[in-house]
């Protein structure tokens, strides 16, 4: 079995949480009926002080449901560049909310207030009505940068200030938690809705939560049976969630510890140009021009560890619930002798 760091997608259920899922209570969800995902709805939203959640199938489905739920068409998004809702969600905010991008520069992935202040269009008919700031937490093309609590303060007092509606894209936001040691309820405080992954760090086989105020969610419902997201007795999938806010979450400070050991022995190669600064989960190398990041690709899975090239000069690694010290290690020793 090769070494698999391309992405935190690729863990399998453990034999604990495969068992919380044999014995999970199901139920029909669209009436409402699923014991396990009402449950977990429940606890995420408890978990972040909001009012209320939604269980989706994928982080992208509650991404777009968000931006559906806070925009018109004809409207404009604030992000970052290389945002996930902006550059892998296949066109999602043309396609399903008729909105176009704002897509700012940001220093890995995070956009200062400053930023959003210059960039929110004015009252006036040639222009787009900017209704929504979109926030990445931890970046995941930022190499799993986080952001400083007081840097998103700042963001949701401009957005107040021109009643603007602020997004969390938070796949990764217990990887930022357990690395700054901030607090979930302190991110359910600051923004108007926030969708968190199940199927990344936390290691369910599918799954992301939707959180904001009642209404909103009672609206997201609506827009995520529009999209065909309505599940039936999809309990079974919520249990291996439950089983993972419990058990997974701490956990993922071992992640964290690997990544940097990754990160630390790549950096040394002389032909890596640089190395993202590992705060999380995920390394991003550039490599020196004479080598792509293919080529780096292929060398590595020649010798059974695989890694993903993101761009043509970068390649990325991601640790995770699946990867063990041993493996770490021999990472390392692979990379020493390359
Ligand atoms: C993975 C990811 C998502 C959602 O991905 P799905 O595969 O649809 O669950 C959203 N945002 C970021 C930053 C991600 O890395």
């Amino acid at each position: 079995m090769p070494i698999d760091l391309r992405s935190d997608t690729v863990t399998r259920p453990t034999p604990a949480m495969l068992d919380a899922m044999m014995h999970a209570r199901v139920g029909d969800d669209v009436f409402g009926e699923d014991p396990s995902i009402n449950e977990l709805e429940k606890m995420a939203a408890g978990l972040f002080g909001m009012e209320a959640a939604l269980y989706c199938p994928t982080g992208t489905m509650s991404n777009q449901i968000a931006i559906k739920c806070h925009t018109q068409p004809g409207d404009e998004v604030i992000c970052e560049k290389s945002s996930h809702v902006y550059i892998y969600e296949g066109g999602g905010i043309a396609f399903h909310s008729g909105s176009q991008v704002r897509a700012l520069e940001g220093d890995r992935g995070r956009i200062t207030a400053q930023q959003v202040c210059q960039s929110v269009n004015p009252d006036d008919v040639h222009r787009a009505r900017t209704s929504l700031v979109s926030l990445e937490n931890t970046c995941n093309r930022g190499g799993g940068s986080c952001y400083d609590l007081q840097a998103i303060r700042e963001i949701r007092q401009v957005s107040t200030d021109h009643q603007l509606k602020l997004h969390l894209d938070g796949a990764r936001l217990f990887n930022a938690l357990v690395a700054t040691g901030q607090s979930a309820a302190d991110f359910g405080r600051l923004f108007d809705s926030i969708s968190v992954c199940l199927n990344k760090g936390m290691g369910c086989p599918i799954g992301s939560i939707l959180m904001g105020p009642a209404s909103f969610i009672r609206q997201g419902r609506r827009v995520r049976k529009v999209f065909g997201g309505g599940m039936r007795q999809a309990g079974f999938m919520a249990a291996a969630g439950i089983y993972a806010l419990e058990h997974h979450i701490d956990r993922l400070a071992e992640d964290h510890a690997h990544a940097r050991r990754i990160g630390a022995a790549i950096e040394k190669k002389d032909f890596v140009r640089s190395v993202m600064p590992v705060e999380t989960n995920i390394v991003i190398v550039e490599v020196d021009p004479t080598l792509t990041a293919k080529t780096l690709a292929a060398e590595l899975r020649e010798k059974n560890i695989l890694a993903i090239a993101i761009s043509p000069s970068q390649v990325r690694f991601v640790t995770h619930l699946d990867i063990t010290p041993a493996m770490v290690e021999e990472t390392v020793a692979v990379i020493e002798q390359l």
